[in-house]
């Protein structure tokens, strides 16, 4: 069986790395590109787009794959949407590996919103010194505060259009909560932006924040495409893969 894993996840390379031990399997992961040192998950490695959704079907046809598992960051919607047109016309069977999301406890002071847009409208009300952790992609959408200062964490250095008064800590998780409580005290952070990106790798901000009384704004995640089945860990993404080839069998 060749499946194919969509990654740039730590559940991607976590899935690829127990599949090893999986007899008859041939594995091949996927990732963007993005990154310019990315962490390699065991077996066959491909890097860049497909081609939009008909590419990947194309792709799917000439390497003669039986399932996909999309296991791309909760973040990633155009991939997964062209997942799921993909697998659909070539019909190869489809999950989507997400982790689940954070939740809210005691003492949280949580906003909530859709969009980075929607969370640059909501900062002037809450802070001027932000923590901005949602990645180096999209920061055009705080460029325009020039009020506020920002502290930007990403693994590689963001392309501008950018705010103007912006630190950037060039970082990759996981995080401990001794380093992220040091972090916020040290740069006077009054507030932080984050996507429900979920795991426990970059959860300690989210009770630093808390402990500091420091409120946060939280960016919900795009649905995933309707149809499509999710499994919340990668031993569950096993089951899955185990219950499909049990099925073909
Ligand atoms: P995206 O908006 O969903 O995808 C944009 C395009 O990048 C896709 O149309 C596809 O190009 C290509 N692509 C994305 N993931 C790919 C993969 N695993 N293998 C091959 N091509 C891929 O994705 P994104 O938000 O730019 O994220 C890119 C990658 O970074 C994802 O794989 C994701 O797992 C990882 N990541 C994203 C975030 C985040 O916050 N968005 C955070 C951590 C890691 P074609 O149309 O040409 O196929």
């Amino acid at each position: 069986m060749h499946l194919l894993v969509l990654g740039g996840t730590t559940e991607a390379r976590r899935l690829a790395e127990s599949l090893t031990a999986e007899k008859g399997i041939k594995v091949t992961s996927s990732l963007a590109g993005r990154v310019a040192r990315p962490r390699l998950p065991p077996g066959e490695v491909r890097v860049g787009g497909f081609g939009g959704a008909d590419g990947m079907a194309e792709w799917l046809r000439a390497h003669r794959v039986d399932a996909v598992i999309d296991a791309t960051h909760p973040f990633a919607g155009t991939i997964s949407f062209n997942a799921a047109a993909a697998a659909a016309t070539v019909h190869v069977p489809l999950l989507a590996l997400r982790r689940p999301g954070w939740v809210p406890s005691d003492g949280d002071r949580w906003h909530t919103t859709d969009s980075l847009a929607g969370a640059a409208e909501l900062l002037p009300g809450l802070g001027r010194r932000v923590f901005l952790t949602t990645g180096r992609m999209g920061l055009a959408a705080f460029a325009g505060l020039d009020a506020l200062w920002f502290l930007m964490r990403s693994v590689d250095a963001p392309d501008a259009p950018y705010p103007a008064s912006m630190e950037v800590l060039l970082d990759r998780g996981p995080f401990t909560l001794d380093g992220e409580r040091a972090l916020l005290r040290r740069h006077g952070i009054d507030v932080l932006v984050t996507k429900d990106s979920g795991g426990a790798a970059t959860a300690p901000k989210l009770l630093a924040a808390r402990e500091a009384g420091i409120p946060v704004v939280v960016v919900r995640r795009p649905p995933v495409p309707e149809g499509v089945p999710v499994a919340g860990t990668p031993e569950d993404a096993l089951a899955w893969l185990r219950s499909i080839t049990g099925a073909r069998a």
